[in-house]
């Protein structure tokens, strides 16, 4: 079983076993959250900056296999002259915890603030950080920790972090158990300790053996001896959500799931075997204008010699008949538009049951009030992502296109994941107030990592394996997701 599948097992035992009780995960900092790798190489570099050498600049973040504090071991295998390595060494040992290499030059492990946000987003519970660095090093962990959490909505406060009262290296094993009791005696239930040093976790044994705490090894790089990890460690080195994640029970119940490209039969039916609440279909014309669910248009892909779509009435009335809720996507020109309204209007649904996406620039402002004014309380969205250079260089000028916008009628922004300016965009849109959509995410664990910023809806093709959904997707560029089945059933 995976680290991570365990941490979740664990967790879903004691929130059984401890109802109501603040329950807390520890974890260390420096080789199980923050990445030494690279802070080890920014260092040297700098060196060869200062003096003007070149030892370290081919060097990259899979050549450093030492830990930080050996990296003496480093200088030997790079072609650094034996007369010049104490000075490399004394720089390095100066420059390496000041306060602008930790802001600098500091990296966290992929997923790790993702699993953090997880536990930080469940009733009763957080995250406690119990660190070796001493004490004088408090406001400058806590920056540089919040600074590099900020994207994923990850925030430590000061009462959660636990240092060294010595100095470096000093009674580091001595000082985890402290804060392990620190941290209990504030009243949190310890379900879990995460720290990359097996002497760490052999020093926390007992106490874990006595009070059920899971230990998890982050399998890194370590200084101390591998044999020393106590029996029944969960180890690990890559922190996955879906692994942590059951399925979409689990999820924040207030970010609307949107089943992306329901435009066939495969894709409806596992729609309909599902409980995501919202089915998205694409709303074009075929040559004969009528109306059918297909996302690409004619032009960029012409249609197959024995291709066949749904129409959309016959789909709507499919997702009609099982009570769910339906958003189009209007692929074709306002001119469309009535007919596409007579469609939907003939199968009933509520208000909030529909919702309309259209671009800008077929949709237009004279669409947008229509379907407005026919559905006063529908969702009503046009992607936004071409603004987002705007929204965050010249914010103002974005926000007035927002505000002209939203006077049309629309009241949900989208925003494609895979935008390099997606989550800085989506953090202004929030916090101007807007209902945001995500889409374009491409498989599960982005999916959860979307879903844990909380937006208010998350448009996703489905094509999670690991939960036993089979999306299909829309046929984007004519293509659809094939799954093969495992027949020795490894999983
Ligand atoms: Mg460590």
């Amino acid at each position: 079983m995976s680290w991570m599948k365990e941490l979740a097992d664990c967790y879903l035992r004691v929130g059984t076993q401890y109802p109501g009780e603040p329950l807390m995960l520890v974890s260390d900092i420096d080789g199980t959250i923050i990445d030494m790798r690279y802070f080890v190489l920014s260092v040297l570099q700098s060196y060869d900056e200062a003096r003007g050498t070149a030892y370290f600049t081919r060097l990259g973040p899979a050549d450093v296999t030492v830990h930080e504090n050996q990296v003496e071991r480093l200088l030997e295998r790079v072609a650094v002259p034996a007369s010049e390595r104490s000075a490399v060494l004394d720089w390095y040992l100066e420059h390496r915890w000041q306060e602008d290499t930790i802001l600098r030059a500091h990296r966290p492990f992929p997923g790790v603030f993702q699993m953090m946000r997880w536990f930080q987003l469940q009733p009763n519970t957080s995250v406690g950080l119990i660190s070796g660095r001493p004490e004088k090093l408090r406001d400058v962990t806590l920056r540089s920790l919040n600074q590099l959490g900020d994207p994923f909505r990850v925030h430590f406060s000061d009462e959660l972090l636990f240092m060294n009262p010595g100095e470096w290296n000093q009674d580091v094993e001595a000082s985890k158990l402290n804060g392990l009791r620190h941290f209990q005696d504030e009243g949190y239930h310890v379900f879990a300790v995460i720290d990359n040093e097996p002497s760490a976790l052999k020093a926390i044994a007992p106490m874990a053996k006595e009070t059920g705490m899971l230990l998890l090894h982050a399998n890194t790089i370590f200084e101390s001896q591998r044999g020393s990890i106590p029996r029944g460690t969960a180890r690990g080195k890559e922190y996955h959500l879906t692994e942590l994640v059951a399925g979409e029970e689990a999820l924040p119940p207030s970010v609307q799931l949107v089943w992306h490209g329901v435009n066939d039969e495969d894709n409806l039916r596992q729609f309909i075997a599902s409980d995501v609440s919202w089915a998205e279909v694409d709303v074009r014309q075929d040559s004969a204008g009528k109306f059918i669910c297909r996302h690409d248009s004619f032009e960029i892909t012409p249609p197959l010699p024995d291709e066949e779509w749904l129409t959309l009435r016959g789909m709507v009335s499919e997702v009609a008949k099982h009570d769910r809720r339906i958003k189009l996507d209007l692929k074709g020109g306002r001119d469309v538009l009535d007919r596409v309204l007579q469609i939907v209007a003939d199968q009933g649904f509520a208000e909030d049951q529909l919702w309309f996406n259209g671009e800008i620039e077929t949709t237009l402002e004279e669409g947008f009030r229509r379907i407005r004014a026919e559905h006063p309380d529908a969702i009503l969205q046009c992607p936004v992502s071409w603004l987002s250079p705007l929204i965050l260089g010249a914010p103002a000028e974005a926000h007035k296109t927002l505000e002209m916008l939203t006077s049309w009628g629309i009241s949900r922004f989208s925003l494609n994941w895979d935008h390099d300016l997606a989550r800085e965009s989506f953090d202004v849109l929030v916090g101007w107030g807007y209902e945001v959509n995500f889409y374009g995410v491409p498989d599960l664990e982005a999916f959860l990592e979307a879903v844990l910023l909380l937006p208010r809806s998350v448009t996703s093709d489905f094509n999670f394996p690991q939960w036993h959904r089979y999306g299909h997707g829309s046929g984007k560029d004519g293509r659809h997701f094939s799954y093969a089945v495992d027949t020795k059933g490894s999983r």
